[in-house]
């Protein structure tokens, strides 16, 4: 059995957290991209020695100790044109932006592993190359 091959046998067999781990302890560089937000993502300890970059909608504390979530995307200022994803966040623009930053010498990027499950998850699906894989949560409508 391959390396790879036992990552992904063993991430069905493990929770989240757990595949993470072990997902870094394999050499994988693991990035997040997600909808939710800067303090629901932070406050799961113990994964952020293993992730190299986090995208998320930023978020604030206000004066009354309320959370306030920001968009990602200034949408008051410009449209981003994506019809699949909420205005706050594409996830295909990040994925793009991603792709670029991994990109060695005009290259095309490592090979991805994108890891989702719902409607900007499949735009930033769209934006995958040949060889990248799209795994979708079972029973989520991606
Ligand atoms: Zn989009």
């Amino acid at each position: 059995m391959r390396k790879g091959q036992m990552t992904l046998l063993c991430a069905a067999q493990l929770n989240f957290a757990s595949a993470i781990k072990l997902a870094h302890a394999f050499g994988c560089d693991l990035r997040v991209l997600s909808a939710a937000n800067e303090f629901f993502i932070l406050k799961h300890h113990g994964l952020m020695d293993c992730l190299s970059e986090i995208n998320t909608n930023p978020c604030i504390i206000d004066e009354q100790g309320r959370l306030r979530i920001l968009p990602y995307h200034d949408f008051h200022s410009s449209s981003y044109g994506c019809t699949i994803c909420p205005p706050s966040m594409c996830k295909g623009l990040i994925l793009e932006k991603i792709q670029a930053s991994v990109a060695t010498d005009g290259k095309k990027h490592k090979q991805l592993i994108y890891v989702g499950d719902g409607a900007p998850d499949f735009c930033a699906g769209l934006k995958l190359d040949e060889g990248d894989f799209l795994m979708a949560r079972r029973d989520f409508p991606i």
